[in-house]
């Protein structure tokens, strides 16, 4: 130990001996690294997200960045609500990992939060208390980490809708820009970036439009780095991909007292068996009065693009709206649709496998996902032999499902589909809520901008 202590002085001494002789006064320590955790409780599955930022700088953007995704094995946490515990027990591969990631020393101080979103949601509508359990088994088990554990709660949907559009727009840096001369800036010509998500259960739409917002639901405020957003956002419960096909798939049973359902918008050769108890578990789809939940029915693909377009738009209500109104769908208010957007989560995974991510303009998207709704089931594995098969009839009922979604509902026409730009990532970090949930949380986005921010100085 005395020896250790011995080295330690020499080498100071030799590191202050030299800083004296090339003249720097005042020594700086490595800013060092700080780290946040947040889950995303989706409704399909839980994900949890690792971000890291040099502790010197929290007041800044552009510096926050993903150190780990880490996806939860299992379905979301929704899916425990008759086995909590298992909820719990579900998130601990990924805390692990996060530990072996995390400094042992800096675990204490790392802000962890879990949101859940519209798959929670539901299940509260449907039984409260079950939802109450679910969090409390997360809570407990995420208790059980040494991190600064922050609570687990569900967002609103026009929370989810707005940090999705905060995190794009600081991946992006419209906000507030880190500029050449070392001050943090406001961007001059930078506009900021609408958010298109598209969850398993829910799908949000949030944008800064150019005009005025004529429903108070549907505006947030920001006041950040000195500039005021009024933001347009809205999020359409049971409109996810997964609630949404499956409200396509009772609304394509037409007779109830059949075992058959025939699918348009699966491929021919298709057939899935589904129970009526399985079809009916959601809030998204009212049972019919008197059905046997334990009754089997057959589903069973016919290929056919046309009728599968039709029953996709008839899940729409695109005549709700009053006269002099501009509006999204099911009679909710949207304001014209203004500046570039970032299509992220459902809407890129869909339209990564058709391959549809390269700016191709509407017509092309239409031909391809015709194209595409015709093939037959041998044919469809064929093609596609390393695509695991647990999705593959999905994508052309998905694929018709954002066209409608994207075309009719959001009103996206020819010219401004140009504006849609399909993204998982941006700056190496995954484009969803968890990001700017964390950043508002832990006020890592002020309100006004910073005074002044000292840099180190070379
Ligand atoms: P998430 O963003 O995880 O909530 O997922 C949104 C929707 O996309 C859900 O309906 C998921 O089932 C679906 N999904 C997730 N991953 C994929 C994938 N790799 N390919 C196709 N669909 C996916």
């Amino acid at each position: 130990a005395v020896g250790c202590l011995l080295a330690v002085i020499v080498v100071s001494g030799i590191i202050a001996l030299i800083l004296a002789v090339v003249g720097v006064k005042d020594v700086y320590l490595p800013p060092g690294t700080k780290y946040g955790m947040v889950f995303d409780a989706g409704s399909s599955h839980t994900a949890l997200y690792i971000y890291q930022w040099p502790a010197n700088k929290e007041n800044g953007t552009g510096i926050v960045s993903q150190a780990e995704a880490c996806t939860v094995p299992g379905p979301g946490i929704s899916s425990y609500a008759e086995n909590p515990a298992n909820a719990g027990a579900s998130l601990r591969a990924c805390l692990d990992k996060a530990m072996t990631i995390i400094p042992a020393e800096q675990q204490r101080e790392t802000p962890t939060y879990l949101g859940a979103t519209a798959g929670m949601r539901l299940l509260r509508e449907q039984n409260s208390t079950k939802a109450d359990l679910v969090f409390a088994e997360v809570s407990k088990t995420i208790q059980q980490y040494p991190v600064d554990f922050r609570g687990a709660r569900i967002l609103t949907g026009n929370e989810e809708g707005s940090f999705g559009w905060i995190t794009i727009n600081y991946l992006l840096e419209t906000l507030v820009k880190f500029s050449f001369a070392g001050k943090w800036i406001r961007p001059q010509a930078a506009e900021v970036l609408g958010a298109l998500d598209l969850g398993g259960a829910s799908t949000q739409i949030t944008f800064q439009p150019s005009g005025t917002i004529e429903d108070n639901s549907t505006e947030v405020f920001f006041r950040l780095y000195g500039t005021n957003y009024s933001i347009y956002t809205h999020s359409y419960l049971c409109y996810g991909r997964d609630q949404a096909l499956k409200m396509l798939l009772v609304a394509l049973r037409k007779n109830l007292t059949s075992q058959q359902i025939s699918h348009p918008c699966y491929p021919r050769g298709y057939e899935e068996n589904v129970t009526a108890a399985a079809l009916y578990d959601s809030p998204c789809v009212p049972a019919p009065a008197a059905h046997d939940p334990s009754q089997i029915l057959t589903v069973r693909g016919t290929g056919a693009p046309a009728e599968c377009r039709n029953a996709v738009q008839k899940l729409f209500n695109f005549t709700a709206c009053g006269a002099n109104r501009t509006c999204g769908f099911n009679g909710v208010y949207q304001p014209p649709e203004h500046g570039q957007f970032f299509a992220f989560s459902g809407f890129y995974y869909t339209f990564y496998f058709l391959n549809l991510t390269n700016g191709q303009p509407l017509s092309a998207v239409n031909a391809t996902i015709w194209g595409f709704c015709t093939k037959g089931w041998k044919e469809l594995q064929a093609s596609f032999p390393q695509e695991s098969h647990r999705r593959l009839h999905n994508y052309c009922p998905s694929a018709f499902y954002i066209l409608t979604l994207l075309h009719e509902g959001y009103k996206f026409d020819e010219q401004m589909w140009s504006n849609i730009h399909f993204r998982q990532k941006a700056a190496n970090t995954d484009i969803g809520w968890t990001l700017g949930y964390m950043l508002n949380l832990t006020n890592m986005m002020p309100a006004e901008a910073p005074e002044q921010v000292k840099g180190q100085q070379h």
